[in-house]
């Protein structure tokens, strides 16, 4: 991928934001399992930051899908994984299918405040039985005059304890799986839902997670993107962003854990010598710097296929597989050579190594993307080669 200005102006934008906004006060906002998301999202949607790839109709930069990875990258830089991860809910998984398949209507009402800032969105998916299958989903959004009756639930939903909307994916018909969804974008103070409290998880501390509950909830049917029975469609777009946007976010904190570890290693001696001496252990952070920049590369390659237009289902698939692997991998080596300081829980890299967990479960599993992938490979048992 050939970088402009354009791009380091980005890289450099995202790159001060994150030091003078974020990283001051990531080791409370972690402590508190909640960041000002209101304040934090404001200052972003004053930059540009939150519609980079969005169009300028609607207060977005307009640029392509290159110019959002930069700033994807960039934005892990933050010392957690837990506030980018909530930026990138935001820009890249409830946003896209609105930007792209929206109407001005729709898109005046909520994608332009998402951009500036002014409105938190989430996306609606996963259900307690439906998380990997998200065909089997049960939530329904019935027809009602002009409206749709919306019930049912959603699990493991991030940003809803602060969202104005959530982008919901919900059954129209009773047709089959998957032509039967739609989504939907659902203002969050609408009567009959409720958000449970966030949920105690592993990691992505300073983020919010809940299960969000929808009973009766009426909603017109205009703020149904797109076409009816397409939202399974749309949803698998939409991931694609998803799984670039998370491959491209875990690469500079990769990079941070081998820095730091490699810091550490050479102040802390064993035997007489630094740590760092060891050859085991000078080679180790070599290779994992390797692997991290052929991540990298294939992160751009998707990247520049998607720009031109391409269908990167697969390399998109890839490369949210291989950083979801990377990512234990070098965590889990770097944190064996702080010893037992790696076992402390403020340390930098045990906070990367309960972060990244997330990056094989969420958005698809790894065994979903390796489905995926033999399935566009063609040695997926009964599917032909896509
Ligand atoms: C912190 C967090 C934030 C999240 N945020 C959101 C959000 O904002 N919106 C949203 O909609 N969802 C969200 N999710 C949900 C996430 O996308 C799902 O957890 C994920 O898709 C896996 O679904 P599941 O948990 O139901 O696992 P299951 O579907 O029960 O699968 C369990 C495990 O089984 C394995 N597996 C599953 N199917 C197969 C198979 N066919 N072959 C082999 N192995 C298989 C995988 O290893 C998988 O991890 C979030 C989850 C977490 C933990």
């Amino acid at each position: 991928m050939l970088f402009t200005q354009e791009h380091e102006e980005i890289r450099r934008t995202v790159r001060n934001f994150v030091d003078k906004e974020i990283n001051p006060y990531v080791d409370e906002w972690e402590k508190e399992g909640r960041f000002p998301m209101r304040e934090i999202f404001k200052k972003a949607g004053d930059l540009g930051l939150l519609g980079i790839s969005k169009p300028e109709k609607f207060g977005g930069m307009g640029l392509d899908y290159s110019y959002s990875i930069v700033a994807a990258e960039e934005f892990g830089t933050a010392h957690c994984g837990g506030v980018p991860l909530s930026i990138g809910v935001q820009t890249d998984m409830c946003t896209p299918a609105l930007a792209r398949f929206g109407s001005d209507e729709l898109r005046e009402e909520f994608l332009r405040p998402a951009i500036a800032g002014d409105m938190i969105g989430c996306i609606g998916v996963s259900e307690t039985g439906a998380g990997s299958d998200v065909a089997g989903l049960k939530t329904t959004a019935r027809k009602d005059g002009g409206d749709y009756v919306i019930n049912g639930h959603k699990m493991w939903i991030t940003n809803s304890p602060q969202a104005d909307f959530i982008c919901l994916l919900a059954n129209t018909s009773d047709d089959k799986p998957h032509v039967n969804k739609s989504l939907i974008v659902v203002p969050m103070n609408t009567p009959g839902i409720t958000v449970s409290p966030p949920l105690d998880k592993l990691g992505m501390r300073s983020s919010q997670t809940a299960q969000v509950f929808f009973d009766n909830v009426r909603v017109p049917q205009r703020y149904r993107i797109g076409a009816e029975g397409a939202g399974f469609m749309m949803q698998m777009l939409q991931f694609q962003e998803e799984r670039l946007f998370g491959a491209a976010n875990i690469i500079k904190g990769l990079e941070y854990c081998v820095d730091v570890t490699i810091d550490y290693c050479k102040q802390r001696h064993t035997f007489g010598q630094p740590l760092i001496d060891n050859q085991v252990i000078h080679f180790r952070m070599a290779e994992l710097q390797t692997e991290i920049e052929a991540l990298r590369a294939l992160v751009y390659h998707a990247t520049e296929q998607y720009t031109k237009g391409r269908d990167v289902t697969k390399l998109a698939s890839m490369a949210k597989l291989k950083a979801g692997r990377l990512g234990r991998e070098v965590t889990d080596s770097c944190l064996q050579y702080w010893g037992g300081m790696g076992f402390m829980w403020d340390n930098p890299v045990s906070r990367a190594y309960r972060d990244v967990r997330l990056v094989s479960i969420g958005g698809g599993a790894d065994e979903i993307m390796l489905g995926i992938i033999c399935k566009l490979m063609g040695i997926l048992p009964g599917k032909k080669k896509g």
